[in-house]
């Protein structure tokens, strides 16, 4: 069987960056099972998955574009300290869930802490950069009718939803 819209696939996978730095892996835990055409993946590697089956191996590089976007300097603010309220020390690498004007929630990131500003990130943290993936299919098979009406895989082991 082949991967296509509806199907649900379990991949190996590896992420690099251009310096092959290991940004993300599966290697040591379940291969990741996924609804393919949902929107699940990055565009990039769903592309890229299409049409493979049981036993291929993949390599693409995916640009920010079809990944997880450019980076966006509008981004990043500088908000004073007193917005962290609760917080007991704020330091550079914290992330914290924070919503825009629309309601939408994202997470930033702490990039610099001064006396009373603190700057923060709003882009995903890997905006910006190009996707190595090697990924090797491990399994393929047709959706149920219930994970194409949720729009996500079915593992077995989710919460009741
Ligand atoms: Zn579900």
């Amino acid at each position: 069987m082949q991967i296509t819209q509806n199907t649900v696939a379990s991949i190996e996978y590896t992420l690099k960056d251009n310096e092959g730095q290991v940004l993300d892996t599966s290697e040591g835990r379940e291969p990741l099972t996924y609804l393919h055409g949902s929107g699940n993946l990055v565009p990039g590697l769903e592309s890229a998955l299409e049409g493979n089956g049981e036993g291929d191996s993949v390599s693409v590089t995916v640009e920010p574009a079809e990944g997880f976007g450019e980076r966006d300097e509008n981004l990043i603010q500088q908000v004073p300290k007193t917005a962290f309220e609760g917080v007991d020390s704020i330091e550079a690498g914290m992330r914290f869930q924070a919503s825009d004007e629309n309601g939408q929630g994202r997470i930033v990131t702490v990039t610099e802490v001064a006396d009373d500003q603190v700057t923060v990130d709003a882009n995903h943290p890997l905006a910006g950069v190009p996707l190595n993936f090697d990924v090797n299919v491990v399994e393929v098979r047709a959706a149920s009718e219930e994970e194409i009406e949720h729009g996500h895989a079915h593992t077995g082991d989710e919460e009741d939803h």
